[in-house]
């Protein structure tokens, strides 16, 4: 099956093989060693040149759990965070700190919509008890963007502390993490990096970590120093999942071979691909091409289709789209094209795409 929904992504045999390496205890010195790799290899990926900089902490869990992790460990006693929200994660965000009722009110926005630096600056001089702001930078709902540079300049400007949830961006739309002094960045093995769902990360700028070390523990699980202090040993505190970690390894190996820049170029021709023949069917994009990333593109269902006919169609024949969420859930349609997709596998797509409609549209 070819999957163009964001996550879970196609792998390369060569990641899918190392599923099968040997069964290995955590506490070994072999488990120790692999951890360190994908430590390393993560820095190198997404810090490059800053690598001493920045500590990465892997977390077994999906990227929720490393995103949940950067906003609970950020925060000193009596401090809040600021989210701007345009889409389902930055809603995903506000819940994560409602929870924990450590939210101010947040920015709103309509899904598609980029925030105003202007209107965050504002916000954070009207919200002193504000530590941390907490940003989506590639909104998956939508295909979104958000201007991570832009607000960054603020929220350092205002002596804040900008978290960012990258987990549908690393790997396939650039982030200057080191250039733009971001303080966490949350990722995830299962999307662009093209390895398995169950691994998770947090980059964590170092004298942060330092800081983290004094607040509170609002999670038992989630709390980052907590994985920091024994990753130094190195050791982990609770069972990972090792084949997928070993798995994770191999896909960073690949990414670097592959070179972060070149993946994201590949992206982009993939979707550049996508996006001239879906228009060439008529096919309505929900955002303009400037706020589009380089791996989702979501379109209106055209009139007279159901998404469950598009869906199904393309399922019959392969492929795997994925639905709207939320408000747009049966307006819209999404493709994706992350993971080990060849130009044959989106050709093959594009027509079984085309396929579907004219079957569908002869129907009614
Ligand atoms: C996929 C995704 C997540 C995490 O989702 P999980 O299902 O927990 O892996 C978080 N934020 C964004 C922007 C995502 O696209």
């Amino acid at each position: 099956m070819i999957l163009l929904n964001p996550g879970p992504v196609n792998v390369s045999e060569r990641v899918r093989k190392a599923l099968l390496r040997p069964d290995l205890c955590h506490r070994e010195p072999e488990f120790a060693d692999l951890l360190q790799q994908i430590r390393t290899k993560l820095l190198t990926a997404f810090v490059p040149g800053s690598e001493s900089e920045y500590a990465a902490i892997v977390l077994t869990g999906s990227g929720t759990a490393a995103v949940e992790a950067a906003v609970l460990s950020s925060l000193p006693t009596g401090k809040r965070v600021f989210v701007i929200n345009n889409g389902v994660y930055g809603d995903r965000l506000s819940a994560m700190v409602g929870v924990h009722r450590l939210a101010v009110p947040e920015l709103k926005l309509d899904w598609g919509t980029p925030p105003d630096p202007e209107k965050v600056r504002l916000a954070l001089r009207q919200h002193p008890e504000v530590y941390t702001v907490a940003m989506v930078h590639h909104e998956t709902t939508t295909g979104l963007l958000n201007p991570v540079k832009e607000i960054a300049e603020v929220v350092d400007s205002q002596n804040r502390v900008f978290v960012v949830d990258s987990v549908s961006g690393l790997a396939g739309d650039a982030l200057d993490i080191a250039g733009a002094h971001i303080y966490m960045v949350a990722g995830t093995a299962g999307k662009c990096i093209q390895g398995f769902p169950g691994a998770a990360f947090v980059l964590v700028r170092k004298g942060f970590m330092e800081r983290m070390k004094s607040y509170p523990k609002r999670s038992w699980y989630l709390h980052l120093p907590h994985y920091f202090d024994l990753e130094q040993s190195p050791s982990i505190p609770f069972t990972p999942a090792v084949q997928v970690y070993y798995a994770f390894n191999e896909a960073l190996d690949e990414l670097l071979e592959e070179g972060v820049a070149n993946r994201i170029q590949r992206y982009r021709k993939a979707a550049t691909l996508i996006r001239q023949r879906m228009s060439a069917m008529s096919l309505k994009p929900v955002l303009p091409p400037e706020r589009q990333s380089n791996t989702i593109t979501s379109y209106y269902v055209p009139s007279g289709l159901s998404y469950q006919t598009l869906h199904d169609g393309l399922k019959q024949r392969g492929y795997v789209i994925y639905a709207g969420q939320g408000q747009l859930a049966s307006k819209i349609f999404r493709v994706a094209n992350m993971g080990a997709l060849s130009t044959q596998d989106l050709e093959g797509f594009l027509s079984a795409f085309q396929q579907v409609l004219e079957t569908a549209t002869v129907r009614s």
